[in-house]
């Protein structure tokens, strides 16, 4: 075990670095009850920090969540430190300087000079290895990562991350801290992007390649991922929150460290909204536009009327893959405009909806001999609740699109059309998540949990994606990728060994290895 008892009533924590990340980590640690010290390098910027800390807990107290008494007991806990010296007591430091591994390595070898042989040094960077920060110490067993996010009192994920030579009981102790400051720790191998930055290679990137290849319009892609997928933000949206700069930043830096590995690849169309200064918010405009800071959706055009020399019925294909989905459209098709074609093959002038899964239409169409000019697809993987995307070929005849479209609509849900494409947008950009995350669970970059909870917390995800491949289930994820594998004939889609395994056998995502 190590030497530092995370439960100690005088538990000393120094921070190095009082900006937004070492201000939000004091603060969480007053709070746990943690004596605090605080170093800048900056004249005056801990004693700021520490009067931020302050205002925090005193609101905090005026709102009723703590008590007057207990707020100053914990503004009282908290001190500023003039030297780095002044930090030779404390059990754990905690650095938060900036993203530079030069400057981290001289605080680190400084702190080394100062700090009792058993006190525990944590990095807070969000990019670097933690192996590589420790590279110049002499006690590199007591070096770990402590990843929190930004703003730290409301993300309650922080990654552990140990590096090569880190003891394991520095690493338990680090679990128990992050406990301790009422955070909820994830443990990470020392690997590029840790588990957030990691699994987040899917969302954006994927969605950019969607627009480049015309298949839908940026606010559309957005539009249906926040629709039944239930994302709190769409991908482009995303990128506009923080900044394309940054975003686009984390996307290159991972995948070159990966080797470029192109199931990470990003694309142009994202890299030429940095290249012209388009970050989003902050820079007052990105994929979308932005009035006194307010996202400005694009116009959606109202849904054509059902004209008379479209289809003169609808045949809706058995579904192979669930009975129900077939089912589902015809109960919403029933009173829609026009009569329902019940034969077995569809009859001339019937418009035809196929509900395929990882299938694009003009694979399905060209197998099952369907006339291709009378055929639109329909997801309903997450059903018909949100927008409703429906999808044709080059060879679709406008009047049956727009058939398809009216029909969709007639009952007042907003539709979207889109182009061809295996996995339509949403069946494609979840099923490339869980693949990343399966990706990220077979590298044993952390546990199968700790990758779901990293997800949930650290990037909002409505499910962990190892559990949302579960629930779609994986013989199910397996064959989009397959098909979208099989139709670009890209390694980006290749089925990751974790997804590939535990779908032929019947197994949950998160069944970890048979040996540790
Ligand atoms: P920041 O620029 O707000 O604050 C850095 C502070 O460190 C400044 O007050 C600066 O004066 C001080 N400093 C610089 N060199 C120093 C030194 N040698 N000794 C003592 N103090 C020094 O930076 P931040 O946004 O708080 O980021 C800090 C770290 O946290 C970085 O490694 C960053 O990657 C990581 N991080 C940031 C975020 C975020 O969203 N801001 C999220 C997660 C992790």
């Amino acid at each position: 075990m190590s030497r530092i008892d995370i439960t100690s009533p005088n538990l000393l924590l120094g921070v190095v670095g009082a900006g937004t990340m070492g201000r939000g980590i004091a603060q969480v640690a007053a709070e746990g009850g943690i004596g605090v010290r605080i170093f800048d390098a900056q004249p005056g910027a801990a004693e700021a920090a520490r009067g931020f800390v302050e205002k925090m807990l005193l609101r905090q107290a005026e709102k009723g969540a703590i008590t007057a008494e207990a707020a100053r007991a914990m503004v009282a806990n908290v001190e500023v430190a003039g030297r780095i010296e002044d930090l030779a007591h404390a059990d754990i430091v905690i650095e938060a300087i900036f993203e530079d591994l030069g400057a981290k390595q001289k605080v680190f070898q400084a702190l080394e000079a100062h700090v009792r042989p058993e006190a525990i040094l944590a990095s807070n960077t969000s990019s670097l290895s933690v192996t590589a920060i420790a590279a110049g110490c002499q006690r590199r067993d007591r070096i770990v990562g402590m990843h929190f996010f930004n703003p730290v009192p409301l993300m309650k994920l922080v990654e552990i991350v140990p590096g090569l030579a880190t003891s394991p009981d520095v690493t338990e102790a680090l679990v128990g801290l992050a406990k301790r400051m009422g955070r909820e720790p994830a443990v990470s191998e020392d690997s590029p992007g840790f588990i957030v930055n990691h699994v987040g290679r899917a969302y954006a990137p994927e969605a950019g390649r969607l627009v480049a290849e015309n298949i839908a319009r940026f606010s559309d892609v957005d539009r249906i991922m926040t629709g039944a997928p239930g994302f709190r933000l769409g991908p482009f949206a995303l990128l506009d929150l923080i900044g394309s700069d940054i975003s686009v930043g984390v996307m290159e830096s991972i995948w070159g460290q990966f080797f470029a590995e192109p199931m990470y690849a990003t694309g142009p169309e994202l890299k030429l909204r940095v290249t012209g200064g388009q970050f989003g918010v902050k820079s007052g405009g990105g994929w979308y536009a932005y009035t006194d800071g307010k996202r400005v959706a694009p116009h959606v055009p109202p849904p054509p009327a059902l004209a008379k020399d479209g289809p003169r019925s609808v045949w809706i294909m058995p579904s192979n893959t669930n009975p129900a989905f077939s089912a589902q459209l015809t109960g919403v098709l029933e009173a829609a405009g026009l009569p329902l074609d019940r034969s077995e093959h569809p009859t001339s002038e019937a418009l035809i909806l196929l509900t395929p899964v990882g299938w694009d239409l003009t694979t399905a169409v060209c197998d099952l001999e369907l006339d291709h000019k009378r055929a639109v697809a329909v997801d309903m993987l997450f059903g018909l609740a949100g927008p409703r995307t429906a999808m044709v070929t080059p060879a679709t005849d406008p009047a049956y699109r727009d058939a398809a479209h009216a029909l969709l609509a007639a009952d007042g849900a907003p539709v979207v059309m889109i182009n061809d494409c295996p996995g339509f947008v949403a069946q494609r950009i979840v099923a490339h998540i869980i693949n990343v995350a399966c990706q990220v669970a077979s590298r044993r970059v952390a546990s199968p949990a700790d990758i779901d909870k990293g997800a949930r917390l650290g990037l909002g995800y409505p499910m962990g994606p190892l559990a949302w491949g579960d629930k779609l289930g994986p013989a199910l994820v397996l064959h989009i990728l397959e098909r979208l594998e099989a139709f670009y004939g890209d390694p980006r889609y290749r089925p990751s060994p974790w997804l590939k395994r535990r779908a032929m056998l019947g197994l949950s995502l998160l069944t970890p290895d048979g040996v540790a």
